[in-house]
């Protein structure tokens, strides 16, 4: 946990959020301001910084995020429709938030770029 972290905030419930999914080491929760019609943030409950900075051991949660997003999306309905994750890592890549997050995007025809 980092005490001045927003999601570790959210992890702890001292700042509010949509939860749409939660373990014991991952949680999933709507994007306050959301690019899609769905666009929900998985994050896990340990404060890493960003995908840069993992460390040796931690690579199994990764995995474990992604089986959620399968879950979240069969749940939601729109597995086979489709569906886009994003990570941002670091200043270049758009970072804003410093703990480790998938943007699952659905809902819509998203558009072509990535950039
Ligand atoms: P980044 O730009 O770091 O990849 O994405 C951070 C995301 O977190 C943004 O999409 C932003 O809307 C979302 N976000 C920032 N603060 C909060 C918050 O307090 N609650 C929720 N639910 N989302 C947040
Ligand atoms: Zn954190």
């Amino acid at each position: 946990m980092n005490e001045n972290c927003i999601f570790c905030k959210i992890i702890k419930g001292e700042i509010p959020s949509n939860k749409v999914y939660e373990d014991d080491e991952i949680l999933a929760f709507k994007d306050i301001n959301p690019a899609a019609p769905i666009h929900v943030l998985v994050i896990p409950k340990k404060h890493i910084k960003s995908l840069a900075k993992m460390e040796d051991g931690e690579g199994k949660i990764i995995s474990k995020i992604y089986k959620v997003i399968n879950e979240i999306a069969e749940k939601q309905g729109f597995k086979e429709k489709g569906y886009r994750v994003i990570v941002n890592c670091g200043k270049d890549g758009g970072q804003e938030v410093g703990h480790l997050h998938f943007h699952l995007l659905a809902g819509k025809q998203l558009g072509e770029k990535i950039v």
